[in-house]
């Protein structure tokens, strides 16, 4: 697509605006709308002004200029605005015409060359699970404060629906027992289905969707795999259309890892293989799972870097609520086929050659998807260079469901970060393999890791309700 084409369905479309969206560092994004009449070629060369001094971790107000310049290969028709509206997401730019550094969108384009220059292979593919809840839109389904009494009855595995104004008003789905029911216990077939109509005309090719494992309304919509950016792009298109779907249907979508105690939280598990030209790389028959060497040195990268590359995918204090044993997020930095207990997992039913891939189930959706794809792209072609061995390192396979196995057994296993803090601090102690080849700058790694030690200390300094439980009549 050229800028002149997108003119064009600005035309045939009769679009009245044009709405230039940037990502910010938390992966948040962000719009400003001009007048299509006021759009034309010399946009796409000036780009669109903005006050980056307003975005957390981006310019000091001293420095504030900053342009957006839109890339016409990704903009979708709005479905949401009564006004006939085009999204078009943009490059950040300083006004000196230089790329800006922490625009998310550089960092994965810098990661994608890289791939190329290294020699490894033309093109890594990635592919998102990104779950989510849809509540009613009222604040007391939001579970902030989820009762000490569900909490303990958590073990009867039952959700009571006790604390529910005016009673328990009917049958309620189990705890962690959402997965695929048909209706009527299914409530959300149809809104399931209008956000896959609105993600298809937006450009993603769906492959499906289902209800989840926990009782509260948890979904999951799969679209087809891309490109790193790509793929990127359309998660920001994904998330966009899903919550705006939720909004219109008077309901609210949540990406948020853990939203309710005690039952499984929404993990984003994301699948990637390499490329040369068509031909897959990760692909051999007769390995393990079918897995060439260098897809295992991928996997040897990705769990050697994990607790560093955790601060990429989980970058948030809500994320390490998820990431606790029984709930089918992982735990163990080991790999296994099959097995939903281990960090990476290698699909094995109905895989063919090209299809072959490792899934990285630790993310979830409060990573910005171009800084933690690239930092996964990283991770995994550290491990390719330096033959990083998986299997040497101890990090499996691993058949057995790890959750239950013995302290002996488990003693060697390492295990993912306990909190957002560690996560951080273990990225600052392993940063080469992000700076390598200037994806990453050092810089970026610094801001990235204030930025979220700013939100780990606001959290840490409040009062939890189950502190209350816990100390209130000592
Ligand atoms: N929700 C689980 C997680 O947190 C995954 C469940 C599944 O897709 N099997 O990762
Ligand atoms: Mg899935
Ligand atoms: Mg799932
Ligand atoms: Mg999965």
């Amino acid at each position: 697509m050229s800028a002149q084409q997108f003119l064009k369905v600005i035309e045939e479309k009769q679009i009245e605006w044009v709405d230039f969206r940037f990502v910010d560092l938390s992966g948040r994004a962000h719009h400003i709308s001009l007048p299509a009449k006021e759009v034309d070629e010399e946009t796409f060369v000036n780009g669109v002004a903005f006050d980056g001094s307003s975005i957390p971790g981006f310019r000091g107000i001293e420095e504030s200029d900053m342009v957006m310049m839109p890339d016409p290969t990704s903009f979708f028709v709005d479905p949401f605005t009564a006004h006939p509206t085009i999204n078009i997401l943009c490059d950040i730019y300083t006004p000196d015409g230089e790329r800006y550094e922490r625009d998310p969108r550089s960092i994965a384009v810098r990661a994608e060359e890289y791939l190329k220059q290294s020699g490894v292979g033309t093109t890594a593919f990635f592919a998102p699970e990104s779950e989510f809840f849809i509540f009613d839109d009222v604040r007391h389904e939001s579970s902030m404060n989820r009762s000490y009494y569900e909490v303990n009855s958590e073990e009867a595995g039952w959700n009571t629906g006790r604390e529910e104004e005016g009673g328990n008003l009917g049958f309620k789905v189990r705890v962690k027992g959402g997965y695929v029911p048909v209706g009527p216990t299914d409530k959300q077939q149809d809104i399931r289905s209008e956000m896959c109509r609105l993600l298809e005309e937006a450009g993603l090719r769906i492959e499906r969707h289902h209800h989840e494992v926990a009782t509260a309304g948890q979904a999951e919509i799969n679209f087809r795999f891309d490109t790193l950016l790509k793929t990127a792009d359309n998660l920001m298109v994904y998330k966009y259309i899903v919550q705006n779907t939720a909004q219109q249907y008077g309901k609210t979508a949540t990406f948020m890892p853990k939203p309710l105690f005690g039952d499984n939280g929404s993990g984003m598990h994301v699948h990637q293989s390499i490329f040369d030209g068509d031909t897959p790389l990760f692909y051999e028959k007769g390995g393990y799972a079918n897995l060439s060497e260098m897809a295992l040195h991928y996997i040897g990268g990705i769990l050697h870097h994990a607790p560093a590359l955790i601060a990429f995918t989980n970058p948030s204090t809500n994320s390490f609520k998820r990431l606790v044993p029984g709930y089918e997020a992982p735990v163990n930095l080991v790999y296994s086929k099959g097995n939903r207990s281990a960090a990476v997992r290698i699909p094995v039913a109905a895989v063919t050659p090209k299809g072959c891939r490792v899934e990285f189930r630790t993310p979830d959706s409060t990573a910005n998807p171009y800084l933690a794809f690239s930092a996964m792209l990283l991770a995994g072609l550290d491990g390719i260079k330096n033959k990083i061995d998986p299997n040497e390192k101890g990090y499996g396979p691993y058949d057995k469901n790890i959750y239950e196995l013995s302290d002996a057994e488990k003693k060697d296993i390492r295990s993912v970060p306990g909190s957002l803090d560690e996560a951080l601090d273990a990225l600052l102690a392993d940063t080469d393999f992000l700076t390598e080849g200037g994806v990453f700058t050092q810089e970026f790694i610094n801001n990235f890791v204030e930025l979220k030690r700013g939100e780990s200390k606001a959290v840490n300094m409040r009062v939890h309700p189950h502190e209350i439980g816990l100390y209130f009549d000592l």
